[in-house]
């Protein structure tokens, strides 16, 4: 699947908020966000100071930006996720982010095994990753209660597994919804995440909103 390969602060600029899709470096005083804090392009400037009320539609937009640029999917595929939400019971827009939440990268990246969901879905790509004990390299794969997600045991050996425990430490926690074991660098889905299992500040009413235009 195709994914975003431009500048990524400049997204963090354009929603005006961090969005830590850069590891590390997202909590250091090099992040774009805190040294420019003006949108991108040559008339950002002007744009900052310009701002005025936007519009019930420009906020909604802006929502499903942000949204589809934390979790790295592209716009086919994260209408598509509307659509799945759409059909499954439920408040629609609790749906859609628990689809995105289940996503293979996401589930990596919170089980604390990579330092961002770029991170975390390189590392699936490049095969490092198995779920239900077979090797799965796409990253878009939605994981259901139940399934064991471990590191492959020919990729352990691998210095940066090696010193995983030690990177973990500075990363938070697991949510309530993955078991982690971290002896056995595994982690398994004990249920579907809820609204309350999702830390990001995204008004998923307004994406849908978007979306039922
Ligand atoms: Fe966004 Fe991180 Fe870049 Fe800051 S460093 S602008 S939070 S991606």
């Amino acid at each position: 699947m195709a994914r975003y390969t431009g500048p990524v602060c400049k997204l963090c600029r354009r929603e005006g908020e961090k969005l830590y899709l850069k590891g590390a470096r997202c909590l250091s005083p090099k992040c774009s966000v805190e040294r420019r804090t003006y949108p991108p392009g040559q008339h950002g400037k002007d744009a900052q100071f310009k701002r005025g009320r936007s519009s019930d539609y420009a906020l909604q937009l802006r929502e499903k930006q942000k949204a589809r640029r934390v979790y790295g999917v592209l716009e086919r595929q994260f209408r598509r996720y509307f659509r799945v939400a759409l059909r499954r019971p439920g408040l629609t827009g609790s749906n859609l982010l628990a689809i995105l939440e289940t996503r293979l990268d996401n589930v990596v990246y919170r089980l604390g095994w990579a330092d961002s969901r770029n991170h975390a879905r390189q590392m699936v790509q490049h095969g490092h990753i198995s779920v239900n004990g077979r090797r799965t390299n796409v990253p878009s794969y939605l994981v259901r209660p139940g399934d064991e997600i471990a590191v492959r045991e020919q990729s352990r050996s691998r210095p940066y597994f090696k010193e995983l425990p030690a990177y973990m430490n500075e990363r938070p926690p697991a949510p309530e919804w993955l078991e982690l074991d971290m002896g056995a660098i595994k982690g398994v889905v004990s249920r579907l995440p809820e609204r309350r299992d999702v830390d990001i500040p995204l008004n998923e009413q307004l994406i849908v909103e978007y979306y039922s235009r």
